[in-house]
Formats: structure tokens, C-alpha cells, sequence
């Protein structure tokens, strides 16, 4: 089937995508609405866009995946959960469909990719959406974005070990961090909320990411 020929089919599929999302828990309408409509087989290579609506996690090269639709849904909820965030930073942009859902519903989106030629692909396809609300960077997350701190929430797509010190430093106080935390065998979604003091942390459930690696690659 060509591209178009999933366009056509893929408002259904999306519907029945967001049925299941809600069965599953998602209750934000806001997260469902622009899941309904974000076409995220655009996000995928040609040969596996036929599953893009499955549940399911993508490959999308250099040993990456495009998280599974409940998990996006779900990180994007938590992040929303305190009103509609104004200026966001998220780390891990790889094929850019989580930064598509994040953009309609945040203010200003900032996203830190470590390998470029995922970066790449990204800014493409979020100009073919006409998706303007985003700033593309290629560098070490695990750095943030200093210029533009402090941020209302951050969302990381990659798992570190524990609480990244600097991401909480770029929040500002009141501000959450959505990020899974641990290593291959066993991660918590965790939501890390700044205070005056210091961070609060709250795991919320059971994860499954791609490690967050330092350093860039080309
Ligand atoms: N949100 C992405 C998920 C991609 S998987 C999507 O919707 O497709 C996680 C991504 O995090 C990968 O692209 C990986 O290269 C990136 N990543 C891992 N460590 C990173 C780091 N330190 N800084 C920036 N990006 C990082």
C-alpha cells in the first residue's frame, strides 16, 4: 500500500488507536484529540507504516524506537497534568512524532537530539505537518538547554540511571520532569516535580526505554 493509500485508511485506524488508549487508562481529551490526528505512520519508514497504529514500539534506525502510542500518550498526559505548559524541553527528538503530539499542546517546545541524522529527519517531517512551534537542537541531553531555561516541564524519551541533577536545575520551580528511570532490566516512569529545596520524585509505573547515552554522534 502506497502512502497515500494509508492516508486514506488511517483516520479510522487512528480513531479506533485512540478507543484503545482510553480503555487503557488515557483520559486527558486533549492527549487523545491530537492523537486522533497526528498521522504517525509519517514517522515510520514506508515498509512499517502499515503498523503504525498498532500498540506497539517502531524501530526507526540506529538502533532507536519510536515509543509505543500508550506510552506517548501517557508521558504527555503527566506532563499536561499541571495545566498547559508554556515552555517545554524534551530529550530524545528521534523520528519527532512524540514532538509533534507535545508541539499542538504546549506553548514552545524545545528538543535535544544526541544523533544528527534522526535530528534531521525530524525537522522534515514537523515542516511537512507545518508544525513551526519547535527548536531543534543536536547535542547531549543530558546538558538541557541552558539558554533557554527555566522550563515549565521537561520530557525525556531515553532512560537514565537516576534523576539527571542539570534537568531538574533547568526547571522552574512548580515545574515537572517525565522521565523513565533505570537501567535494561527494570525502569519506573518517574515524575519529578521541582520545589524551593530541592525535587520531589514520584515513580508512576513500569517502563521500557532506550538507555540515555552522553556524547553526540555525528
Ligand atoms: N521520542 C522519540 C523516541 C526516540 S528513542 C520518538 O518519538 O521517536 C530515544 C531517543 O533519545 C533516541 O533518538 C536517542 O538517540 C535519543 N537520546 C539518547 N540519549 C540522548 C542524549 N543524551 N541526548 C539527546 N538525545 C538522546
Amino acid at each position: 500500500m502506497n502512502r497515500d493509500g494509508i492516508g486514506m485508511t488511517s483516520q479510522r485506524t487512528r480513531a479506533r488507536l485512540v478507543e484503545r488508549l482510553f480503555e487503557q487508562g488515557i483520559t486527558d481529551i486533549r492527549v487523545l484529540e491530537v492523537m486522533r490526528t497526528t498521522p504517525r505512520h509519517l514517522f515510520v519508514d514506508e515498509a512499517l507504516a502499515h503498523r503504525a497504529y498498532e500498540d506497539a514500539a517502531l524501530p526507526i534506525g540506529f538502533n532507536q524506537t519510536l515509543s509505543q502510542p500508550y506510552t506517548v500518550a501517557r508521558m504527555t498526559e503527566l506532563l499536561l497534568a499541571g495545566g498547559r505548559p508554556a515552555n517545554v524541553l524534551e530529550i530524545g527528538t528521534g523520528s519527532g512524532y512524540q514532538t509533534a503530539v507535545l508541539a499542538q499542546l504546549v506553548g514552545e517546545l524545545c528538543s535535544v537530539e544526541r544523533i544528527r541524522a534522526l535530528q534531521e529527519r525530524a525537522r522534515l517531517r514537523l515542516r511537512e505537518l507545518k508544525i513551526y512551534n519547535v527548536a531543534l537542537r543536536h547535542g547531549d541531553g543530558f546538558a538541557g538547554w541552558p539558554s533557554r531555561a527555566p522550563f515549565d516541564g521537561i520530557l525525556t524519551t531515553a532512560a537514565p540511571r537516576s534523576v539527571p541533577e542539570e534537568l531538574v536545575r533547568q526547571l522552574r520551580v512548580g515545574g515537572r520532569l517525565v522521565i523513565p528511570i533505570g537501567d535494561d532490566r527494570s525502569q519506573r516512569l518517574t515524575v519529578v516535580t521541582r520545589t524551593e529545596g530541592g525535587h520531589e520524585a514520584r515513580e508512576v509505573e513500569p517502563a521500557r526505554f532506550v538507555p540515555l547515552v552522553s556524547g553526540t554522534v555525528r
